[in-house]
């Protein structure tokens, strides 16, 4: 990993920014409800950890199919609740699950410390183009909830994030790979596949990222950049 340890500020970057758990909370909740359907779920022969397994199993094979959101993670504890106690779930049981993925909905935004303040000074020098995944109407949602709007030039909200959507990413926004930098709390989402397009990277772990998110940091190639922050505000220090 190249630390550029001198420490300077670039000039005129392009930043694209991760939101969930990188400016905002999110795969907090996620847990926090994981864990009431988890204790709700009580099973006998299973463990809450083989639970636990189970529900990424579901979760992974949702997405595949529906893509990233709630709705999503709805389905997806329904059918590990059905899957796991073979039978489908009463309406009873099915109002309580559902009530689970409800409680993410009604949390306001929480941003993470100092989330505000870095973002306004980085507008003034740079262009910042917020670059998510997921559900368009959640994710733009939050977006407005959180207040932040006003500091991007522009908003990606894609269906993944993989190497060809950074690639027209770049494009669509006439990007210079040689001053744009991908900045996120996910390996898998934000660092790996932006380096692969030949852009930079901040990566700026989060102590929840969500299990489907981690794998191992490439390294970044040859003339690329990976800068390892331990919290946002530290982008001041580079950008
Ligand atoms: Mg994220």
């Amino acid at each position: 990993m190249n630390s550029l340890a001198q420490n300077h500020r670039r000039a005129g970057q392009t930043l694209l920014i991760d939101a969930d758990d990188t400016l905002w909370e999110n795969n907090l909740y996620f847990e926090r409800a994981i864990a009431d359907f988890i204790s709700y779920l009580d099973h006998r022969v299973h463990t809450p950890f083989e639970v636990r397994e189970h529900l990424n199993r579901c979760e992974h094979a949702t997405i595949s199919a529906h893509g990233y959101g709630l709705v999503s993670f709805r389905r997806s504890l329904l059918d590990c609740f059905e899957q796991l106690s073979g039978t489908p779930a009463n309406e009873q049981q099915r109002d309580r699950i559902l009530g689970f993925a409800e409680a993410i909905c009604d949390h306001p935004i929480e941003l993470l410390p100092r989330v505000r303040e870095t973002l306004h000074e980085l507008a003034t020098r740079h262009r910042l183009i917020l670059v998510t995944k997921g559900d368009l109407a959640e994710q733009t949602g939050k977006l407005e909830r959180s207040g932040l709007a006003a500091h991007f030039t522009a908003v990606e909200v894609l269906p993944e994030k993989h190497h060809e959507a950074y690639l027209a990413l770049a494009s669509n926004h006439r990007c210079d790979a040689g001053h744009t930098w991908m900045i996120g709390n996910s390996p898998r989402s934000d660092i790996n596949p932006a380096l692969s397009a030949g852009l930079h990277a901040v990566f700026i772990p989060h102590d929840f990222t969500w299990v489907l998110e981690h794998e191992t940091l490439n390294p970044a190639p040859p003339g690329q950049h990976l800068l390892e922050l331990p919290a946002f505000p530290g982008l001041l220090h580079h950008f």
